[in-house]
């Protein structure tokens, strides 16, 4: 049974979460949906609007969670409906293989604008991030003719063989899922919080360890995240990155920064690797990009990309017109209402309230983030301890009162925030009231 009530434009719960009619959905899945395929919110949604879910009992919910960064532009705007609406009506697919279309053109026209550098740049277009990665990698092996790939802790690049393979963290994305791609190396990145070096100091234990173990000349590509999404929301320490991507260019190494979760506004600028004036060789980007439709991005310099031949890149699917389309009116929505702007307000607004909270409860480690992707990392009382059991109830308490929060973390301890950068003022300010009772009451227990 759906609502056909039209969507609120606050939070209201009617029932318990979930309701009656979420359950009986959830019971319905347990027979049908694999178990390995895991929902952080125990509600089904039956609409959403901005900042807000409404599920299929009637309760809205504040979305501080974006589909994991998708909606950056918030959930159903008309520039993305809109063009959607209108594509659909027209064609579907054709399969940019076979035969081509504007719109595909377009979204790589807007990519070469947005992405670092004004250098001459290609792009080819996907379905999901882990692929766009794994095709950057095909493109800086090509392009190199070298193989080892250079991946840090705490990373995250996607569920596919290779992309499990860049991945860090065992449970529940790698285990039991080997054999793994060969030609991976995993070094130390930069964590301040944990590790309490600078960025020069980070980055010279990392290309230390490259270089004795691995050997620059045959290192094809760096992959990093600018700043780590599902590890931990690890921002790194300031010259991190600009070392890193120093030292790339020195040994003819193809610096890929996956953008996947960072890119689109979200935090703070139209992609993070910009916050220190990095320039990557190869941008991966996905998420934020269409507002919700699947699609993404291999970005980079032409002479790179170019190196593979004709036939090389592509997928059935990948850069499908309905997904350009949605790209499009999300792109014109940044631009038109200043999102990147919007982050940082979200920001101003955010990390003086965490920096309350952990101030009054001992148990946020750690306030961080650039823009709208905020983390609070939580930890026992008067040390650097994960707390993963407290950062899990103080997100169902927060699921319960109706926001959606999402936690990540190698150690399973943050608290991310990821709300619509066009989030209001409004919702933000009650969506941070649950939480900071959340903490509170959890905190008390
Ligand atoms: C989500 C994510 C991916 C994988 O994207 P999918 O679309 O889920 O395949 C890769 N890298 C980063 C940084 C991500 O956050």
């Amino acid at each position: 049974m759906t609502t056909t009530e039209p969507a609120l434009r606050h939070r209201k719960l009617v029932t318990e979460i979930p309701g009656p009619a979420s359950r009986e959905l959830q019971a319905r899945r347990a027979g049908v949906v694999a178990a390995g395929v895991s929902s952080v919110l125990p509600v089904y949604v039956a609409s959403a609007e901005g900042g807000l879910l409404t599920d299929v009992d009637g309760n809205t919910l504040i979305d501080f969670g974006s589909g994991i960064a998708v909606t950056n532009v918030g959930h159903n705007v008309p520039a993305v409906v809109d063009r959607v609406r209108e594509q659909v009506g027209k064609f579907t697919h054709t399969c940019f293989m076979i035969a081509p279309y504007e719109g595909y053109i377009e979204v790589c026209e807007a990519l070469a604008e947005l992405t670092p550098g004004d250098h001459e740049k290609r792009s080819v277009l996907f379905n999901s991030g882990a692929e766009a990665v794994e095709n950057a990698v095909k493109i800086a092996r090509v392009a190199t003719g070298r193989q080892a790939v250079v991946v840090f802790d705490h990373a995250y690049h996607g569920r596919t063989n290779l992309t499990m393979a860049l991945t860090a963290k065992s449970v529940p994305y790698k285990h039991g899922f080997g054999p793994f791609a060969p030609e991976v190396y995993r070094v130390p990145g930069s964590y301040p919080f944990r590790d309490g070096l600078s960025g020069a100091e980070a980055a010279a234990v990392a290309i230390d360890r490259i270089e004795k173990q691995i050997g620059g000349d045959q290192v094809a590509a760096v992959v990093i995240e600018p700043i780590q999404g599902e590890g931990g929301f690890i921002e790194p320490a300031p010259g991190f990155l600009p070392a890193l991507s120093a030292w790339c260019t020195a040994n003819g190494v193809v610096f890929v920064a996956d953008e996947v979760q960072t890119g689109f506004c979200r935090t703070g600028e139209w992609f993070a690797s910009s916050h220190e004036d990095v320039v990557p060789d190869l941008i991966a980007t996905a998420k934020g990009i269409a507002g919700g439709l699947p699609l993404a991005a291999v970005t980079g310099r032409a002479e790179l990309v170019d190196a593979v031949p004709a036939g090389g890149l592509g997928g059935t699917y990948g850069g499908n017109p309905v997904a350009c389309a949605a790209a499009l009116g999300s792109i014109e929505t940044m631009r038109t209402q200043n999102l990147a702007e919007s982050a940082r307000r979200i920001h101003d607004i955010v990390v003086p309230r965490l920096r309350a909270l952990a101030e009054r409860t001992g148990v946020i480690g750690d306030v961080r983030g650039r823009g709208a992707m905020l983390a609070a990392e939580f930890v026992k009382p008067g040390t650097n301890e994960p707390d993963a059991a407290l950062t899990s109830r103080v997100a169902k308490a927060c699921h319960a009162a109706g926001v959606v929060v999402l936690t990540c973390g190698t150690y399973g301890n943050i608290v991310r925030l990821l709300p619509p950068l066009s989030l209001s003022d409004e919702l933000l300010d009650e969506g941070l009231s649950v939480l900071e009772h959340a903490v509170l009451t959890e905190v008390s227990l």
